[in-house]
């Protein structure tokens, strides 16, 4: 999508790519390769409503990289799902995989819809529909798709079933699949409970205690709420969270459990007991020591990035931070644990799930989250030393990190 100063998403994310290619000196040949995606794939998904007729949506599959692995990543349904950001969430997702070292390239895919306006029935259809069409480039080998914003382990299912329907029973070919479908334990959680990982170890590496620290979360839902809900036992102070509805603040901590199963009843953190109400522009900007974008995109630009009062901002969402509010945060001394960073653990888990079905074995959760840790540990770990040595903003060090292993993918595979 284009933001308000005009630069699209996938401008946004390639500003990032070209600041730290300068800074290695990444030579022409290679960043000729990595400066675009692989393929794009744009299909046409027609779908028969309940009422008899057909609507035709626009559907997307971007193939960013492979150097590393299989190419991995979400597929969001979603208005703005448009094939630029498909396409700079693809490249994210190919940055991601190198920065946690985990054996895969990167991908996106995406349908242009609003879910809200569809049944279930309709979007079982839908989703059968995109999967035919994307089919003859995925594979358990070559592509694995994933749930990202408006898809859920449901759409998993159903892309799996219709995936089967062609090639047999391959419970590979997605993640964050049902478990009783071959999903695994600690998915649903794990980019939530990543997040999380990853803030314990900067938090003592910034020297800021975790334990009282208040933090503010924009967006309940998958990673929004998970990371909600791990915190509290870690000392910390959920002040103030929201939908897309909007927000709701109380300065002495939310009781997150009893509120994950009020948004769960009624669909939105709206009305719970003992808060106040506030707009999400509003809610980015209440005094906190981490605030949590875990919704959407661009949610932090040059208009606001002045007026944040937190100390850290941690990003569960993908891209929530344009490279003009980044440069103002910087200068700022906010903290920023990047995206590519923050929010892998679901990436993580989901390769552990196409692990453990290619060997049709299932691990129990207690290992899924100590493996989860060790994961998030080196690739923090990695990230904060080459930010230190080369004095580098968290953000700078990820992206150099993860270039530099995607290159020598590509010279390995000698395509320079
Ligand atoms: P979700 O659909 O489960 O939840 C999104 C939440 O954000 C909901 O509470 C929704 O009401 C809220 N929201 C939507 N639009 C909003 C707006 N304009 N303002 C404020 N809140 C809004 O989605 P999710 O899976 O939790 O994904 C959230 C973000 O995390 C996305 O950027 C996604 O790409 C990223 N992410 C997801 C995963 C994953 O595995 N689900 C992994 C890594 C990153």
């Amino acid at each position: 999508m284009t933001t308000n100063n005009h630069q699209s998403a996938f401008a946004q994310v390639t500003s990032f790519f070209d600041e730290a290619a300068d800074r290695i000196r990444l030579d022409d040949n290679l960043r000729g390769i990595l400066r675009k995606p692989w393929r794009e794939l744009t299909v046409a998904v027609p779908v028969r409503l309940d009422n008899g007729t057909v609507k035709t949506f626009t559907g997307y599959r971007v193939q960013y990289s492979a150097a590393r692995g299989p190419y991995k990543g979400g597929v969001r349904y979603h208005p703005n799902a448009d094939l630029d950001e498909v396409r700079a969430l693809a490249a994210l997702m190919t940055w991601k995989t190198a920065v946690v070292e985990i054996p895969y390239g990167g991908a996106k895919g995406g349908v242009e819809v609003d879910i809200k306006t569809l049944s279930q029935p309709e979007l079982n259809r839908m989703t059968r529909r995109y999967t035919q069409s994307i089919d003859h480039i995925i594979g358990v080998n070559r592509d694995i798709p994933a749930p990202d914003l408006g898809t859920n382990s449901q759409t998993m299912a159903w892309m799996m079933d219709a995936y089967g329907q062609l090639h047999g029973y391959t419970p590979g070919i997605v993640t964050g699949k049902p478990v009783e479908l071959g999903g695994s334990y600690g998915r649903e959680a794990a980019p939530g409970r990543g997040c999380v990982y990853v803030l314990e170890q900067a938090m003592q590496d910034f020297k800021l205690p975790l334990k009282g620290a208040k933090v503010v979360v924009q967006g309940f839902g998958q990673v929004g709420g998970w990371a909600a809900k791990l915190l509290p036992a870690l000392g910390a102070k959920v002040i103030a969270v929201s939908d897309v509805q909007g927000g709701v603040h109380n300065p002495k901590g939310l009781d997150v459990d009893a509120l994950l199963k009020f948004y769960d009843s009624t669909g939105s953190v709206i009305g719970f007991k003992e808060t106040e109400r506030m707009g999400n522009a509003e809610l980015l900007e209440v005094p906190c020591d981490v605030l949590v974008p875990a919704a959407i995109e661009n949610v932090i630009t040059e208009k606001n990035a002045g007026r944040l009062k937190a100390k850290v901002l941690l990003e569960a969402a993908n891209h929530p931070t344009t490279p003009e509010a980044d440069k103002i945060m910087n200068d700022r001394g906010i903290k920023v644990i990047p995206d590519i960073l923050a929010n892998a653990g679901g990436v993580v888990v989901s390769y552990f799930e196409w692990a453990q079905n290619i060997q049709q074995f299932r691990w129990d959760e207690t290992r899924v989250n100590d493996e989860l840790r060790r994961i998030m540990s080196r690739a923090y770990t990695a990230v904060h030393q080459r930010a230190v040595k080369d004095k580098l903003t968290l953000r700078q060090a990820a992206f150099v990190v993860a270039i530099e292993r995607v290159a020598q993918a590509d010279r390995l595979r000698g395509f320079v």
